[in-house]
Formats: structure tokens, C-alpha cells, sequence
């Protein structure tokens, strides 16, 4: 993989695809022809098309951070998800949430024990957070952020990758942030959830707005792997931003809980450390069936390469979820 996305290249640098999605309304932008969604054939990666423009949507007015301040109480639950998480891998230290918005999380973070901070590009969100939680919010870039010297025992990605031209960059400056046995967590949508399947076109985490990428267990470890870090665990969970109203909630809230057991769920979480500071990946858990076991190799030449072939099938179960998707 490249580390980024060029006259419509896959980041696998192949410029063959499928369209998997027709139709996808913009969120935000009402009016707005609707976008695709295309698939790369030959890694999977998926990506919104046409491609969004990371200026459109991270500059100093951009007010999506109110979103966060109007949802208070929901973002704490969403924090405080992330932090059990992590606290099974580090439960103190230095943490940093990168893309924090106002703050929210790194406040959780605070009451819990951890010494944390915040890395946010909008000044005014930064501004924000400093005065209503009293945090310490950088706003500075990933960029300016690693030249410094300063290291942490854990660093937050959530769904942050999606929305960055150059994810592959963007991790390898998180690892530089890394302290020698500190902990990247990553949380991503998955648009090969059973979840996304049944939702189709309308699956919300399309979010064709600001979202360049859409991943998979696959290729989110390639890409991880390609940043020098090597995956300690790779889960799926139920993403918490479903709103369900009516009949179909009524359905859809069970079976969405049912698809996060069996490991089904549409978000991806997954841990990494630093691979070049002598940790090797653990033996791969076979009951975990949502587990890549490819994406453990500690061969660093093996790092980034993608076998060629065909891309994979859909299983009959995905086309039983298809259907699925036709009744609800
Ligand atoms: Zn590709």
C-alpha cells in the first residue's frame, strides 16, 4: 500500500474497482447528488467516491464539535467504553486522544487515573474543552505533535483514520508517539458487518461527508502493519450511534446485539504496539473468528505486502444478510 490516495488509486495502488453501494445521501450536505461507495478488487479496501476533501471538513469553521457538546452524556459512554478497553493493557499512564474534539474522552480519562491530554486540529474545539474540563488539549498536527520528544503510554485513534488522505503516515507519526511498550488503540467502522450489510445503503457510517475510507479486519491490519506497529488484538464491537425508533427498532436492537456477540459487530477495535521494540505478537486466539491471522507475522519484510488474487467472495451467510437487509 501507498501512503496515499492519488487520482483515485486504491492506497494498494491498484485503480480497479467495484461499486458496492449506489445512492449514498449525504448527511450533512442535504441536496447534494448522492455519493458511491467502490471497492478496491484487489485489496477490499473501500472507499467513498467521489472522494471527500479533508479541507472541506477540518478547518477553523467547522462546528461539528458542538455535536459533542449538545451529546455530553453520550460521549462520556462512548469514553468510558474505549477506556475498559484499554485498561486491560494499561490501566494508568500517560494517554493521549488524538482528534479528541472538545476533550471529552481525556476528561473520563482524568477521573479514571490516567494523566491525559488531547491532540485536536480545530482551535476553537481545543479552546472549548480547555475551558469547560480544564484538559490539556494540543492543537497542533499529528506532525508537530511526534517531533516532539514527548511519549505516551497510550494513544487513542478513534474512528480517526477514516477521514485522513494519508492514514498510513498519520499511524506511523502515532507510533513515534509511542513510549517503548505504549499501546495504540484504533477504532474504525467495518462496512462488512452483518450490520452494515443490513443496512445498506443507509448504514450511517458511510458517512459519504467525511468519510475517504471504509475498512475491513484485512485491511486495517495492512495498513497498521505497514506503520511499523504489530496487532496485539483485533475485535469487532456494536457500534452505539444507532437510534432505534419504531417497528423495525424493535427488531433490529436484538439482532444488532446478536451480530456484536458472534463477533459480527461494525466496529473494528483493535490494539497495536510499537513493532520494532523487540514485542512479539501473541499466539493468534482461534476462537476468535473476526481474527487476521496474517496480520501477526513479526517478519518485518512481510510488512505491507498484500497477496495477489482474487478478492474474496461474498459467503452464503453474507447473502442471507443481504436479504435480510431486503425484509427489514
Ligand atoms: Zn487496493
Amino acid at each position: 500500500m501507498k501512503n496515499c490516495i492519488k487520482e483515485n488509486t486504491c492506497l494498494c495502488g491498484d485503480n480497479r474497482y467495484k461499486v458496492i453501494r449506489k445512492g449514498v445521501k449525504y448527511l450533512l450536505k442535504k441536496g447534494k447528488p448522492p455519493a458511491k461507495i467502490i471497492k478496491c478488487v484487489h485489496c477490499d479496501l473501500a472507499r467513498t467516491f467521489p472522494s471527500p476533501a479533508p479541507s472541506e471538513f477540518y478547518n477553523e469553521s467547522d462546528k461539528g464539535y458542538l455535536y459533542m457538546l449538545e451529546n455530553e452524556d453520550l460521549w462520556r459512554r462512548f469514553a468510558g467504553n474505549i477506556l475498559s478497553e484499554i485498561s486491560g493493557y494499561k490501566p494508568s499512564g500517560e494517554l493521549l486522544d488524538v482528534g479528541c474534539g472538545i476533550g471529552i474522552l481525556a476528561d473520563e480519562a482524568n477521573k479514571k487515573g490516567y494523566q491525559a491530554s488531547g491532540l485536536e486540529i480545530n482551535p476553537d474545539a481545543a479552546s472549548v474543552g480547555r475551558e469547560r474540563y480544564k484538559v490539556s488539549l494540543f492543537n497542533l498536527s499529528i506532525s508537530q505533535m511526534s517531533a516532539s520528544d514527548k511519549r505516551w503510554d497510550v494513544v487513542i485513534l478513534n474512528h480517526v483514520l477514516e477521514h485522513l488522505l494519508q492514514p498510513v503516515q498519520f499511524l506511523s507519526d502515532c507510533r513515534r508517539l509511542l513510549k517503548e511498550d505504549g499501546i495504540l488503540y484504533i477504532g474504525v467502522p467495518s462496512y462488512k458487518s452483518w450490520t452494515a450489510i443490513v443496512e445498506g445503503k443507509d448504514w450511517p457510517h458511510f458517512f459519504v461527508d467525511q468519510h475517504i475510507w471504509q475498512w475491513t479486519h484485512k485491511t486495517i491490519c495492512e495498513v497498521v502493519n505497514m506503520a511499523g506497529l504489530s496487532i496485539v488484538n483485533i475485535h469487532s464491537k456494536r457500534n452505539n450511534h444507532y437510534h432505534f425508533g419504531g417497528a423495525r427498532g424493535k427488531i433490529k436492537r436484538p439482532l444488532y446485539r446478536f451480530f456484536e456477540i458472534i463477533g459480527k459487530g461494525d466496529q473494528i477495535i483493535l490494539i497495536a504496539k510499537n513493532f520494532n521494540k523487540g514485542i512479539t505478537s501473541p499466539e493468534p486466539d482461534l476462537s476468535d473468528k473476526t481474527r487476521l491471522l496474517r496480520c501477526v507475522s513479526n517478519d518485518t519484510q512481510s510488512r505491507g505486502v498484500i497477496a495477489r488474487g482474487e478478492a474474496p467472495k461474498q459467503s452464503n451467510v453474507d447473502n442471507i444478510m443481504n436479504l435480510v437487509s431486503v425484509l427489514l
